[in-house]
């Protein structure tokens, strides 16, 4: 199991790409969101007609503007051409994924198969519904093989979702993505209270502009650790 992600930075931070991952597992490739700029990057790097599954963490622009997209390639321009395949934490998500993307497909049944996740063992959700902004439905992801775990915070205000999970586990090796923020903002973890909050914890830093990094901050960030960046698979 390996994650790669496809762009690392917030809503404005188009230097960095989108924060999105490809999650790759016994060849099956996952998709983690797909804001405005992840359609081009996965284009680029070669990866587009490898997405075999789409996970969303919540409906904002910056995770799903170029999810429509996305899905249009996978089935005009495949040969052969396939459905998009969206895994849905829940039944109340998938209709609200549906009602979304009626705007741009009206029919998002003829080019996507909802499929619930409960039929992926391997992954696993964590609702985190109003944690990110008030009245917004959200999730956080999380991958396992074996003894090792994988946890993608999705967009959140505070690590203690992601902490109080932690407790409960028992692989040897987690590895955890996590979002993060260098001014305390409602919507986001402020840096002191994620390297606080998950002391100990293998964690690195997304969504955020890595320039704005303060230097006494202990989180380092996936955009400075070439290993997990999604590089075009013809170099
Ligand atoms: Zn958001």
């Amino acid at each position: 199991m390996n994650i790669h992600f496809v762009g690392t930075g917030g809503a404005f931070d188009y230097d960095f790409g989108n924060a999105a991952a490809l999650v790759e597992f016994q060849g099956q490739h996952i998709l983690v969101d797909c804001g405005p700029s992840i359609y081009s990057e996965l284009c680029r790097t070669g990866y587009a007609a490898l997405v075999d599954g789409i996970l969303i963490t919540h409906l904002h622009g910056d995770h799903v503007g170029s999810l429509f997209t996305l899905i249009l390639h996978l089935n005009r321009r495949l040969t052969p051409a396939r459905k998009a395949v969206i895994l849905c934490p829940s039944a109340a998500f998938r209709d609200h994924l549906k009602e979304f993307l009626a705007f741009s497909l009206l029919d998002p049944l003829k080019y996507v198969d909802f499929i619930s996740l409960q039929n992926t063992p391997w992954i696993g959700s964590i609702d985190t519904t109003n944690r990110h902004e008030c009245g917004l439905s959200s999730f956080a992801y999380y991958f396992t093989d074996g003894d090792e775990l994988i946890y993608f915070s999705g967009d959140i205000a505070s690590a203690d979702v992601c902490a109080a999970f932690l407790e409960t586990r028992c692989e040897a090796k987690i590895t955890v993505f996590h979002d993060v923020h260098y001014e305390r903002v409602p919507t986001h973890v402020y840096y002191h209270d994620l390297a606080q909050q998950l002391a100990g914890r293998d964690v690195y830093g997304y969504h955020v502009d890595p320039r704005r990094m303060p230097p006494e901050s202990a989180i380092p960030l996936v955009a400075e650790h070439p290993e997990f960046l999604l590089r075009s698979r013809n170099s």
